[in-house]
């Protein structure tokens, strides 16, 4: 039979990191030998304590249904996080568990959005942003940020790409792909030209708030800017602070109204965060944080080696990131340079494509994060790992005639 979707989907494209963690996958089946660098996934096991947990929910019997939209338990724990972490009061009801932060914003998008309504994304975004916008028959608003700026949206260009139209201003910091991170004043100066907008909400994507490096600090919206808090929805999970990608907890804090129809879409669409997960949850947030600062070092000593080896190769220029465990490059020095087999490499996907099959790394292609030509290397990779990735990358490199 032939299935014809919907309209909805045929704007909507799969994740492209899926894609290049899927082609390294099957290279390995076929035996070759693939290093990933693809998954935006810490290597780190998920601590003892957060499993323990929920070995013990299983043993209490706590395997039923919960609340839609997360336990009262996990709720408060999160509630003393923003207070513990970030200063910020919320009670229970302003906050939403979901399966993952991804759920958490796609429930926010799909029930605030209309048909034209427009998302403001600054460039490079993590891929699923416009995708989601899309599916919820948004108009993603990209804007551009440069590498001389930091990666970061300054205020003139927000305040340039408002419209009557303008829905959500997306922020996410420290970035995925980047590593930028915005300060407090340069958030709080982002605030100020919203204030004089109040059709505008800000989701404010604070998955990686714990990975910083050399000394910097995190800042959310909900802090810099309190005066707007009641159109501010600060999103977090436990994915990458807690080594739990593979749990599916995510949450996100904002004004009732908006938790309230959060709920609703999430009552029909999934039900409940696994109910084990969310116990394990608790144990996260209200264990001991002693061992992220251990976590935090060891990502700054994998970045230092990655930008250092990449900024050591003609035609990539790596930038330094703040936070986070990916490294951004720019990779258009290598834009038309000739393989040993005479292929040309027109696009940063036929870069990443090279990569993959000569140098068996897999890395994804800058045009997934809307800012060509360039890549994003995920460092969250033993030492040894990624001593061996930048070698094979190197002597891909080296094995091309520039342009
Ligand atoms: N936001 C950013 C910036 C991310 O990189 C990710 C995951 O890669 C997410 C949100 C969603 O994470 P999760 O759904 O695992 O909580």
């Amino acid at each position: 039979m032939n299935i014809s979707f919907s309209d909805r989907l045929a704007k909507v494209k799969p994740s492209p990191t899926l894609v290049m963690t899927k082609a390294a996958i099957e290279l390995k089946a076929c035996g070759h030998d693939v290093i990933s660098l693809a998954a935006g996934e810490p290597d780190f096991d998920t601590p003892e304590p957060i499993c323990r947990a929920a070995c013990e929910a299983i043993a209490r019997g706590e395997t039923r249904y919960t609340s839609v939209d997360g336990t009262h338990r996990l709720k408060c724990a999160v509630a003393h996080k923003f207070k513990r972490d970030n200063g910020l009061s919320f009670s229970a009801e302003q906050i939403t568990i979901g399966a993952g932060g991804k759920q958490v914003i796609a429930n926010a998008l799909l029930a605030t959005l209309s048909a034209g309504d427009e998302v403001i994304i600054p460039a490079p975004y993590w891929v699923s942003y416009p995708d989601i916008v899309l599916m919820g028959e948004g108009v993603p608003v990209i804007i551009e940020t440069k590498a001389e700026s930091g990666f970061k949206m300054r205020p003139a260009d927000l305040l340039a790409s408002l419209t009557p139209r303008t829905k959500w201003l997306i922020l996410n910091s420290p970035s995925n792909p980047t590593g930028a991170v915005y300060s407090r004043s340069e958030l709080r100066d982002l605030a100020d030209v919203l204030i004089a907008h109040p059709h505008v909400m800000i989701l404010s994507d604070d998955m990686y708030e714990t990975i910083l490096f050399d000394g910097a600090t995190f800042a959310t919206m909900a802090q810099a800017a309190p005066e707007l808090s009641d159109r501010i929805l600060t999103i977090n999970g436990v994915s990458k602070t807690y080594n739990m990608t593979g749990w599916r907890i995510g949450y996100g804090a904002g004004p009732v109204s908006l938790i309230e129809k959060i709920l609703v879409i999430q009552s029909q669409l999934s039900g409940n965060p696994c109910s084990v997960s969310q116990a394990a949850a608790v144990e996260a947030l209200e264990g001991s944080q002693d061992f992220l600062a251990v976590q935090r070092a060891a990502y700054q000593e994998r970045r230092d080696l990655v930008v250092a080896a990449i900024n050591r190769m003609d035609g990539l220029v790596c930038f330094k990131p703040q936070g986070a465990f990916y490294a951004f490059v720019d990779c258009a020095g290598l834009i038309g340079a000739q393989t040993p087999e005479g292929r040309i490499l027109p696009s940063d996907e036929d870069i990443a494509l090279y990569l993959l099959e000569k140098g068996g790394v897999a890395v994804v292609h800058g045009a997934a994060f809307g800012c060509s030509p360039s890549l994003r290397l995920a460092f969250a990779a033993s030492k040894e790992v990624l001593h061996e990735a930048c070698a094979r990358i190197g002597k891909a490199v080296a094995a091309l005639r520039l342009p």
